[in-house]
């Protein structure tokens, strides 16, 4: 059997390096969750709560079992009901459609900006309809969106605003972050993340008191207290006390890791010849590099000149929300034209804290070649 030079591959990710990176600190702190006997709602999660809070300077975080949860109960929490409609982007992956609709809200699609391939001002003015009660901005790939021209947008008609922050944590302009702007703020901590559990986990951000008092119901049963169910709408969605721990080791570390992403992706803009492709990026700090996306006219050929050099790809998302078969029959008339040129065209390359020099050289390696 031929044996194969051995070029180790470039993962698109490598979850266990960011794990094993911090062994030491997070097996103390599973011991002292073992000896704790305190498994739900602790008080990990509890000071995990305020520390969110103050890093992101609002005034409270409520932790979630998932982002799709804290998206859902954010929306819920500040106001919208069964049959209300949400304006949102379709090309994010779904989650936020998916947790309108599971809200039993209606999903109403605007187009994108062709720079940011995020909402902007003029693509939520575009869409906007009477029946809109919010509006939910996605910080695609971690880069801060148009987000206080929408937000004016926005008040000025009594819309609100909701942003999704689940690629952006630790993402800000003028001083204020992602998730401070709008009127409540969805977070995931979904392993791949820059601010990750072990697991599942997601948090609501804001400023209003209600609101947040609303999630906190909501999360628990409807509960008002113990065994009192004052909100419709509750279920079982919290936060494990041992994820709220591993979560308050890594904030520490969350701006250290948004830096090194950044430069990553500094470096491909750099190898990228000019007229090659787009990155879908800004050098600064709005943007925390989630996730390095080019855009390319001839995606597929880019794609197999990486993987022939063991360089791991990925495309986020391939399909937009609006043509998902699941959900595409309310919508076969629309089109969205940015949304549905970027689809095609969109690779993602490897960006995460943990990539070595090497890695990242033999990324730059390929770019400069197209
Ligand atoms: C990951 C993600 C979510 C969903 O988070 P989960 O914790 O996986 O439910 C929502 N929105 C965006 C933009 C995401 O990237």
């Amino acid at each position: 059997m031929a044996v194969t030079n051995a070029t180790t591959r470039v993962p698109v990710n490598d979850l266990s390096r960011a794990a094993l990176a911090l062994r030491a600190e997070l097996s103390a702190a599973f011991d002292r969750f073992l000896a704790s006997g305190r498994y739900v709602l602790g008080p990990e999660h509890a000071t995990f709560e305020s520390e969110l809070a103050d890093y992101l300077g609002v005034a409270h975080c409520v932790a979630l079992a998932s982002g799709t949860d804290a998206l859902e109960l954010a929306l819920m929490a500040v106001g919208c009901g069964p049959g209300d409609t949400i304006l949102n982007a379709a090309n994010c992956g779904g989650y936020t459609t998916a947790a309108a609709l599971s809200a039993g809200l209606r999903v109403r699609f605007a187009d994108v900006d062709t720079d940011t391939l995020c909402l902007s001002r003029e693509t939520v003015e575009a869409a906007l309809i009477p029946e809109v009660r919010a509006v939910v901005i996605t910080h695609l790939y971690g880069l801060l969106a148009e987000v206080e021209e929408i937000c004016d947008l926005c008040w000025e008609r009594g819309i609100v605003v909701v942003e999704d922050c689940a690629q952006a944590a630790g993402a800000q302009r003028d001083g204020r972050r992602a998730g401070a702007f709008g009127d409540a703020a969805a977070f995931s901590f979904y392993p791949t993340k820059n601010l990750a559990a072990l697991g599942d986990g997601g948090a609501v951000a804001t400023d209003g008191d209600e609101t947040a008092e609303r999630v906190r119901r909501l999360r628990q049963y409807g509960w008002e207290r113990k065994y009192e169910v004052t909100l419709p709408g509750g279920r079982n969605s919290r936060l494990d006390e041992l994820q709220a721990a591993v979560l308050r080791i890594r904030l520490g570390h969350l701006d250290e890791w948004n830096e090194r992403r950044r430069s990553i992706v500094r470096r491909y803009a750099d190898a990228l010849p000019p007229g090659a492709g787009r990155l879908v990026w800004h050098d600064g700090e709005d943007y925390v590099g989630h996730l390095a996306v080019v855009v390319l006219e001839d995606r597929e050929r880019v794609r197999a000149k990486l993987e022939a050099a063991e360089i791991g790809t990925d495309v986020h998302y391939p399909i937009a929300d609006h043509r998902q078969s699941a959900w595409a029959g309310e919508y076969i008339d629309l089109s969205l034209p940015v949304t549905e040129h970027a689809v095609e065209r969109v690779l993602t390359v490897p960006c995460f804290p943990e990539l070595t020099e090497d890695e990242v050289e033999r990324v730059c390696e390929v770019l400069r070649g197209l």
